[in-house]
C-alpha cells in the first residue's frame, strides 16, 4: 500500500515551505487510496516543545490534511536502540571522540588543501584502550554509520536519476556522545518498519537520502521513493530562509488567508500547471502530479494567497459563515442578506467586522458641499428603522419626486451620506443591515 509521511520537528510553527512538503505527500497517498502518517520527529527533548506540536496539528486540521496514523519518534527510542546494535553487529557503526573543534580544524585543514571537508574516520584506527582512555577523559564518544565507498545512485521522483559518491560524504554522526539519538537513524528505521514507500521532502535533505538508502539497505529494509522538491524563494527569487518564520501557517490563517487558497497555491507552485483555485482537496489530488515539479527554485509570493481567498469567500455559502457571522452580532434574520452583501466586497473574512461595525454604528457620511442641502433634504424623508429591501426604492422615488434629481446626481450623494463610500453593495441590500444613519445630523 502506498505509504507516505509528513515528518516536521515539533521545535517552531510550521510555514509555507513545510506545507508544500506535508501536501505533496498527502496528494500523494491520497491520489493511491493509500496511508499519509504525521510522524512527530522530537527526538531532539531540549528544542521539541508540546505547544509546537499541538500548533502542527491544528494547522493540518485547519487545512483539512488528515492524517491516518501519529507516531512519535521519543516514543521509539527502542527501536533506535536495537537498529544501532545490529549495524554496530555489522561493523558499520563506529564510535569517535573528537570534540566540535577538533572537527572544524579538520575541516578547514582539508579546505585549505583543496580537498572536500570529509571526515578522516581517524576514530577506525582506536584501539579498544585508546578508546577507554578517551571514554574516561571526554565522556561517552558519538557514533558514526560506516559508509561503503560507492555510487549511491536513485532515481527521483522530480529531479530524476540521481548519483552521489559516498566518498565525497563524511560518515554521518547517528547518535551523540549525550545518547541522543538523530534523526538520520531515526527517520530510516521509522521508514522501514513504517513501510512507507515514498518520501518527499524539500531538496536540502538530497545528500541525507544518499546516506539514508545505504543505512536502509545495511539494516534489510526496502528503500522507498524518494523526490525532492526545490526549495522556496522570494518573489525576487531571494533566499526565504529568513522570513520563514513570518510565513507560518498560523499567521497566514490569522491574516485571513482561506485554506482552499493556500492549498490551490501550493499544489501546482513550481510545476508544469497553471495555479487554479480548487475548492476540495479531492479536486487537487485530481490533477496532482509529482513529475510536473521542476528543479528550479520556485517563486512564492505571499500576495498571491489573496486574491484566491477572496475568489474562495466568493464562492463559501452563508451556511459555512453564520456562526462566525452571528458571533459579530448580526441578528439571525440578516445573516444572509449581510453575507451576500460583503462577500463581494471584502479581501479576507478578517473584512466583516469592519463592515457590520460600518451598518450598525454608521458610516462617516460623506457629503460634497454642493449637495449639503439636498442630503438635508433627503435625511427629513428618511423613515425611522428598521428598513427593509424596500425602504431605498420608496425613499428615493419620493426625494426624486420633491427635488427634482434624478440617476447619478439622485443616488450618489445619498450612497455617499449613509455609506461614506462612493462603490460598494446594492443600496437596496445595504438599507436592511443600516441600523443607525448618522447623516440624519
Ligand atoms: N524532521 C525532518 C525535517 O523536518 C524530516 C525530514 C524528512 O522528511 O525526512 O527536516
Amino acid at each position: 500500500m502506498t505509504t507516505t509521511r509528513f515528518a516536521p520537528s515539533p521545535t517552531g510553527y510550521i510555514h509555507v515551505g513545510n506545507l508544500r512538503t506535508a501536501l505533496m505527500n498527502y496528494l500523494i497517498a491520497k491520489k493511491a487510496g493509500g496511508s499519509f502518517i504525521l510522524r512527530i520527529d522530537d527526538t531532539d527533548p531540549e528544542r521539541s516543545k508540546e505547544e509546537y506540536v499541538d500548533q502542527i496539528k491544528r494547522d493540518l486540521e485547519w487545512l483539512g490534511l488528515h492524517w491516518d496514523r501519529l507516531e512519535r519518534q521519543s516514543e521509539r527510542l527502542d527501536r533506535y536502540a536495537a537498529a544501532a546494535d545490529s549495524l554496530r553487529d555489522m561493523g558499520r557503526f563506529y564510535e569517535c571522540f573528537e570534540t566540535p573543534t577538533e572537527l572544524d580544524l579538520k575541516r578547514k585543514k582539508q579546505l585549505n588543501m583543496g580537498r572536500p571537508p570529509v571526515y578522516d574516520r581517524a576514530a577506525l584506527a582506536l584501539s579498544d584502550e585508546d578508546k577507554a582512555a578517551l571514554r574516561a577523559e571526554r565522556g561517552d564518544g558519538h557514533w558514526r554509520f560506516k559508509l561503503n565507498h560507492q555510487r549511491i545512485e536513485w532515481e527521483d521522483g522530480i529531479l530524476g536519476p540521481l548519483s552521489i559518491d559516498a566518498a565525497s560524504v563524511s560518515d554521518p554522526v547517528l547518535i551523540r556522545g549525550d545518547g541522543q539519538v538523530l534523526y538520520t537513524l531515526a527517520s530510516v528505521v521509522d521508514d522501514t518498519e513504517m513501510g512507507v514507500t515514498h518520501v518527499v521532502r524539500g531538496s536540502d535533505h538530497v545528500t541525507n537520502t544518499a546516506t539514508q538508502i545505504q543505512i536502509i539497505e545495511a539494516l534489510g529494509g526496502t528503500v522507498p521513493q524518494f523526490a525532492h522538491h526545490s526549495l522556496l524563494t522570494g518573489p525576487q527569487g531571494e533566499g526565504l530562509s529568513k522570513r520563514l518564520g513570518s510565513l507560518a501557517l498560523r499567521d497566514l490563517r490569522e491574516q485571513g488567508v482561506e485554506p482552499e487558497a493556500l492549498l490551490s497555491l501550493m499544489a501546482r507552485l513550481g510545476s508544469s500547471q497553471p495555479v487554479e483555485l480548487r475548492m476540495s482537496l479531492d479536486e487537487i489530488a485530481e490533477g496532482f502530479e509529482l513529475s510536473q515539479f521542476g528543479s528550479a527554485p520556485t517563486k512564492f509570493d505571499v500576495n498571491d494567497l489573496f486574491p484566491l481567498s477572496a475568489r474562495v469567500l466568493q464562492a463559501t455559502p452563508v451556511e459555512d459563515v453564520r456562526a462566525e457571522i452571528e458571533a459579530l452580532g448580526v441578528p439571525a434574520d440578516r445573516v444572509e442578506t449581510f453575507w451576500r452583501v460583503t462577500r463581494a466586497n471584502i479581501n479576507t473574512r478578517n473584512d466583516l467586522a469592519a463592515w457590520w461595525r460600518m451598518f450598525s454604528e454608521g458610516a462617516e457620511p460623506v457629503i460634497e458641499e454642493e449637495d449639503r442641502e439636498f442630503v438635508a433634504e433627503a435625511m427629513a424623508m428618511l423613515p425611522e428603522g428598521p428598513f427593509d429591501e424596500t425602504t431605498w426604492g420608496t425613499w428615493t422615488a419620493q426625494v426624486k419626486e420633491k427635488t427634482g434629481r434624478k440617476g447619478k446626481a439622485l443616488f450618489m450623494p445619498l450612497r455617499k451620506a449613509l455609506t461614506g463610500q462612493s462603490h460598494g453593495p446594492d443600496m437596496g441590500d445595504v438599507m436592511p443591515l443600516l441600523q443607525t444613519v448618522r447623516a440624519r445630523g
